[in-house]
C-alpha cells in the first residue's frame, strides 16, 4: 500500500520548517569532542550526553528521559540517554537508536577545518561526528517533532530513544546495558541511524553485515635464536613456516582458501571496478583480489586479512633466525554464517597447511555474529516507501562489509524485533577518517523518511 500523498507533504514540510534551526543544534552536538576512549576526558563525554538529554526532555514527548550507565568489568560505561513513550491503543513502540560519542580527530594535519568547529560548504557540514552519529541523532529529533507537529501531542505511537556514548569504543558495556534496561528498551521495531545510504540521492537499508571472526597464532620451529649462517638452509625459522602458513589462507587468485565458509545471497547493485578503485584508492597498476561480482566480494563472502605480525623489526634485525613468530588473522565472515562454527574451519585450515613440523599455537579470540534483516515484516516494506518517497528515488538493499557488533546483541536480547539499519551517511562522508561530512539535503531527506515511518506507524494497529 503507498504511503498516503498527505502525508508525504505534511512530513516534508514539517521537516523543512525545522530544518535551519535543528542543522544549527547539529552544529553544537558537533562542538562537544565526547570520545569514549580511555585517552580522552571524560568530561566532554558527560558534556555530550547531557545536551542529548536536554534535547529530548525539551521535546516533551517522553514519559521520562533518563541518563544512564551499565557497569562492565567493574569499570562504568559511558553515559547512555533512555527516553520512551508507552504505545497507546495498540499501536507499535519504535525504538530509535544513535551514539553520540565521536571517533577520535585522528590525523589533525589532514583536515582541512577544526574538527570540531563544524564547517558548511557546497551542501555539506564537515566536523567530526557530523555524519557518524550525530547525524543519527537529529534526524530522530527532527522525526520526533514532526510526529508530534502533525499527530498532535496526544499521538499514539509508543516511541523510545536510545543514544549510547560509547559505540567507537567498540560497547563494552552493552550487553549489560540491554540486560539491566530490557524492559524499557523493549520494543517492536528497532531503528538504528548509525549506517550509510547508498548515494547522496539514493536511499538505502543496509540489510546485511559480515560477522567477525579473529585469532591470533604462533607458529614455533626452534627452542632459541640460531645464527642465520651457521644453520640457514637447513632449518626452518618460525617466520618461514608463518609466511608460508598465512600464503595458504588464500589461492592465487586472492579467494579465500579456507575450505567450508559460507556464501551469502548475492547482491544485484551494480558496483564497477572504477567505483572500487575510486572509493579505495586502489592504484590502476594493483588488481583486485578474488572472484565474482565486487559487491558479492566485500558484502555476501568471507574474506581474510592478517593484520599483525610479531617476529623481528627492520631497524633491529640481525642475522638471526626467529624461534617463533605471532600473527593475527582477521576474518570477515557471510552474512548466515556462524562464527564458532567459522573458527573451527579456519583452525582446521592451518593444522592442515602448517609447513615443517612447526609447532602451532592459539592465542586471543574474538566473535562477532553477523547480521542478516528479516525481510517479510512490516517495517521494513514500510521503511521502503518512507525512503523512496523522501528521497524520491527507489530504496536499495545494501550489505556492509564490516560488522555492527551491538547489532548482534539486539537481535539476541531482542529476538522478536524488527531491526532497521538506515543510512544518515553517504559515500563521500568519510566517517572516522579526517574531514568527515555529511551531505545536508541527504540528511533532509533522511529525517522526512524517518518521520514517515513514525507517522505510518502511529496509524497501524499492531496488536
Ligand atoms: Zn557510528
Amino acid at each position: 500500500m503507498p504511503l498516503n500523498s498527505a502525508l508525504i507533504e505534511n512530513a516534508r514540510s514539517s521537516i523543512t520548517s525545522q530544518f535551519d534551526g535543528n542543522i544549527e543544534i547539529l552544529k553544537d552536538l558537533v562542538r562537544i569532542p565526547g570520545i569514549a576512549w580511555d585517552a580522552f576526558d571524560a568530561a566532554d563525554l558527560d558534556a555530550s550526553a547531557r545536551a542529548v538529554h536536554n534535547l529530548f526532555e525539551q521535546t516533551a514527548v517522553f514519559d521520562f528521559v533518563e541518563t544512564r550507565t551499565a557497569m562492565v568489568d567493574g569499570k562504568q560505561g559511558a553515559p547512555a540517554i533512555v527516553a520512551r513513550r508507552a504505545a497507546k491503543n495498540g499501536k507499535p513502540q519504535i525504538l530509535l537508536y544513535a551514539h553520540h560519542d565521536v571517533q577520535p580527530p585522528g590525523d589533525s594535519s589532514a583536515w582541512q577545518t577544526n574538527p570540531f568547529e563544524p564547517s558548511i560548504k557546497a551542501g555539506r557540514m564537515y566536523g567530526r561526528g557530523a555524519a557518524d552519529d550525530k547525524a543519527g541523532i537529529i534526524a530522530h529529533y527532527s522525526a520526533v517533532q514532526a510526529i508530534k507537529q502533525i499527530a498532535g501531542s496526544d499521538f499514539d505511537l509508543g516511541i523510545t530513544l536510545f543514544i549510547e556514548g560509547e559505540e567507537e569504543a567498540g560497547s563494552p558495556s552493552f550487553r549489560n546495558f540491554l540486560d539491566e534496561n530490557k524492559a524499557d528498551l523493549a520494543a517492536d521495531v528497532i531503528i538504528v541511524a548509525d549506517s550509510s545510504n547508498w548515494s547522496e540521492t539514493v536511499p538505502a537499508l543496509t540489510t546485511t553485515l559480515r560477522g567477525l571472526v579473529s585469532q591470533v597464532i604462533q607458529v614455533k620451529t626452534l627452542d632459541h635464536a640460531l645464527h642465520s649462517g651457521m644453520y640457514g638452509g637447513a632449518v626452518p625459522d618460525a617466520m618461514m613456516a608463518m609466511i608460508r602458513l598465512l600464503a595458504s589462507l588464500h589461492d592465487d587468485q586472492g579467494n579465500v582458501a579456507v575450505q567450508g565458509l559460507h556464501t551469502g545471497l548475492a547482491a544485484d547493485l551494480e558496483y564497477s571496478d572504477a567505483d572500487l578503485r575510486r572509493d579505495s584508492g586502489l592504484p590502476a597498476t594493483v588488481s583486485q583480489i578474488g572472484s565474482g561480482s565486487i559487491l558479492d566480494r566485500i558484502w555476501n563472502k568471507p574474506s581474510i586479512t592478517v593484520i599483525g605480525i610479531d617476529g623481528q623489526s627492520v631497524a633491529l634485525s640481525s642475522n638471526t633466525m626467529l624461534p617463533s613468530v605471532q600473527a593475527k588473522i582477521s576474518m570477515r565472515i557471510a552474512p548466515g554464517q556462524q562464527p564458532e562454527r567459522a573458527l573451527e574451519l579456519l583452525r582446521q585450515h592451518l593444522e592442515s597447511k602448517l609447513p615443517f613440523g612447526a609447532d602451532l599455537t592459539y592465542g586471543e579470540i574474538e566473535l562477532g555474529k553477523p547480521f542478516e534483516s528479516d525481510a517479510s515484516g512490516w517495517a521494513k516494506q514500510l521503511a521502503e516507501q518512507a525512503l523512496s518517497a523522501a528521497y524520491g528515488h527507489k530504496s536499495v538493499d545494501v550489505g556492509i562489509g564490516g560488522s555492527i557488533p551491538f547489532i548482534a546483541d539486539l537481535t539476541e536480547v531482542f529476538p522478536a524485533a524488527q531491526i532497521l539499519v538506515t543510512g544518515v551517511e553517504d559515500p563521500d562522508s568519510r566517517a572516522h577518517s579526517p574531514n568527515e561530512s555529511v551531505h545536508l539535503e541527504g540528511l533532509r531527506n533522511a529525517m522526512v523518511a524517518e518521520a514517515l515511518l513514525l507517522l505510518s506507524g502511529n496509524e497501524l494497529t499492531v496488536q
